[in-house]
């Protein structure tokens, strides 16, 4: 599943291409995704020009004139950048090709589980949007992001969140209401790299350790986003998928092998139906 760092690779690879241009052409070849594509898609798309790309949480908003379209890659969602006419493969579903006048670009979303989704609504509505309106803040800032994407988290709002939340510290940060955007991986590496068990309830976590989790979540989410920024950069082949990159993680997936910092036994137990990574003797 294409956690944030790959979802922003994907929005900073579509951003200069789209930023700008102009959709000339528009190929929807199924009608729906995880839900009805939205019956104005086609319209809201054709011979429209972009105006900016940007990204909430894990949703890409790509704003077309008065629109915004809202791009969620789900399970197995990527998109692929080409400048020439790619051909079809197997789960291609939507086919978009952009022209900023001197260059043309095709632009293709491939999702075989089909879990992700596209919606449309008035870019003064997207903030009311279901999927939006719900949000916590951001967890980094984006240097390039035209997107007003609302606050990032800062370490008053975060102790504040805690103290109010019994809940094991691994399923508050996983909860897109007090945070946006984090997913199971970068919970695991961030709780790692703070000490933290993923067990301990949130209103515990206070004080020094508190001030240890916001810079962790921070750097585990920044240093896998320029990951991606380079994986972009490596494989510049003209058919690269986007939104999957080899990542290097400490603790997420590697039960039973020997924690890094003290040689203790990764542990894997499951809290609310996901799968937790941690060092029994490092995260406490
Ligand atoms: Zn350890």
């Amino acid at each position: 599943m294409p956690e944030l760092p790959e979802v922003e690779t994907v929005r900073a690879a579509l951003a200069p291409v789209m930023t700008g241009a102009r959709i000339v052409g528009v190929d929807i070849r199924r009608p729906d995704l995880r839900w009805p594509l939205p019956s104005s898609l086609y319209d809201d798309l054709h011979n429209k020009k972009v105006s900016f790309v940007g990204r909430r949480a894990k949703i890409i908003v790509i704003a077309v004139e008065e629109k915004a379209i809202m791009l969620h890659l789900g399970m197995s969602g990527s998109v692929r950048i080409s400048s020439h006419k790619p051909n079809a493969k197997p789960h291609d579903h939507i086919e978009l090709q952009v022209s900023n006048g001197q260059e043309t670009h095709y632009i293709t979303l491939n999702d075989p589980r089909r879990f992700g989704y596209v919606d449309s609504v008035l870019l003064d509505d997207l903030s009311a949007h279901p999927s939006m309106s719900q949000l916590g803040p951001e967890p980094v800032a984006i240097e390039d992001q035209t997107l007003q994407v609302g606050d990032i988290v800062d370490l008053p709002y975060l102790n504040q969140a805690l103290a109010q939340s019994k809940s094991p510290i691994k399923s508050f940060l996983l909860d897109q209401r007090q945070i946006a955007g984090l997913g199971n991986i970068y919970v695991c590496e961030a709780l790692h790299r703070a000490g933290i068990s993923p067990k301990r309830k949130a209103y515990t976590v206070k004080g020094a350790r508190a001030a240890r989790l916001l810079p962790a979540i921070q750097k585990v989410l920044e240093e896998a986003i320029l990951q991606g920024g380079t994986s972009l950069r490596d494989h510049k082949q003209p058919d690269g998928k986007l939104g999957y990159f080899v990542q290097s993680l400490l603790v997420y997936g590697r039960d039973g092998e020997l924690c890094t910092s003290c040689k203790t036994p990764i542990k894997a137990i499951v809290q609310s139906g996901r799968t937790s990574f941690y060092c029994p003797q490092c995260q406490r």
